[in-house]
């Protein structure tokens, strides 16, 4: 027998019991003096789910008692929504619901494997109505999701249904799907490579590799805010629509895509380019570029393709070079070959370089 603790409530309405159902219970345990309203009770009668009624009072803070689960409105999802809120908890429970929750599962593990989450760290996010998003919930690794773990909210937060809590960074998501139509999806991650640029402050340079040139192109990095809150949340605007992608400083980066699968490759593309480029930086070599020319045929695929680029602008072209080796900011790691023509060092300048050395070394074994 599952019980679902739903002690926290004073007032227990059918998204309620729909989420204690959506979450396997057999019976719930509500508070003594709590209102269970009659389209509930019938909910419950209806799916054999029995109902205790001599629980204890629980606040929000305090978690659930003798090992049952949490139920939705015990953290505050029952109050009443504002007036934008005409979310519909049944896009919980439809098929389009069930399949999109097992992609966010398997996303969430493809995540954690590939080390792009650690603790309970990041979030997954699909909008499957006009103000309905699917979400994971808070204080789950991202390894061990199950359908039943995730939460429907409302693009204000408002949690709708479901019974875990919803991620706290969930408003980072929301602010992508009102500013952008086309976003369906977003996952946000710190996989650490792509940190490493976020902590730096740095954006990767353009026209190394194609396929990123393709599925992101040039990254944006927003400035960084406490996160969970909605200062944090709207670092991105100014960057949503023309990127796909966004470095978060100082913390990790967001994708958003039409599907989470997507949102979760570009995360998988941008984290393998910045380690490709710090690994190729150890060479000693210079990085080869594409030229502008092959560079133009790429952007032309993207295009096609309908992923967004801040290049297809002119006007913003004009600030923004297709390559962004002179950028302030952008890691060049070496200058392309033919800006090295003529600073080469020469036999006679590496001949100098390991006398110096070599003088030095002497000098201190002798001054032993
Ligand atoms: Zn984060």
């Amino acid at each position: 027998m599952k019980t679902i603790d739903i002690t926290g409530l004073k007032l227990v309405a059918l998204r309620d019991v729909q989420g204690a159902l959506a979450a396997g219970a057999s019976r719930v345990l509500t508070a003594e003096n709590c209102v269970v309203t009659p389209s509930a009770r019938d909910f419950l009668t209806q799916h054999n789910i029995a109902i205790d009624s001599s629980g204890v009072t629980r606040s929000a803070a305090e978690p659930p008692r003798n090992g049952s689960t949490s139920a939705s409105g015990a953290y505050g999802s029952s109050a009443p929504a504002k007036a934008r809120s005409a979310a519909n908890p049944k896009l919980f429970y439809t098929p389009e619901a069930e399949a999109i929750k097992k992609e966010i599962c398997a996303v969430g593990r493809k995540l954690w494997m590939r080390q792009f989450v650690d603790g309970n760290g990041g979030n997954i996010s699909y909008r499957i109505g006009p103000n309905e998003v699917i979400c994971t919930p808070t204080l789950v690794s991202k390894f061990d999701l199950t359908p039943e773990d995730l939460s429907l909210v409302d693009l204000d937060g408002n949690q709708v249904a479901g019974v875990r809590p919803r991620t706290s960074e969930i408003f980072l998501h929301l602010e992508i799907y009102k500013a952008v139509p086309e976003a369906k999806a977003a996952v946000h991650c710190h996989p650490p490579h792509a940190t490493a640029y976020a902590i730096t402050g740095r954006v990767p340079p353009n026209l190394v590799i194609p396929e990123f040139e393709v599925f992101i192109g040039k990254v944006a990095i927003s400035p960084y805010e406490t996160p969970g809150t909605t200062a944090f949340a709207q670092t991105v605007l100014p960057f949503v629509k023309d990127h796909n992608t966004v470095l978060l400083s100082n913390h990790g980066i967001v994708c958003w895509a039409d599907t989470v699968t997507h949102a979760e490759w570009y995360a998988e593309v941008l984290e393998t380019y910045c380690w490709t480029l710090m690994l190729a930086s150890q060479l000693g070599a210079p990085i080869s570029h594409i030229s502008e020319q092959k560079g133009n045929d790429l952007l032309a695929i993207k295009k096609k393709l309908g992923l967004p680029d801040v290049r297809f602008d002119t006007s913003k072209m004009k600030e923004c070079q297709l390559s962004d080796l002179e950028v302030p900011g952008s890691i060049a790691l070496s200058p392309r070959a033919s800006e090295c023509a003529g600073a080469s060092p020469t036999a006679a300048d590496l001949e100098k370089l390991v006398k110096s050395v070599t003088d030095a070394v002497m000098g201190a074994i002798g001054a032993q």
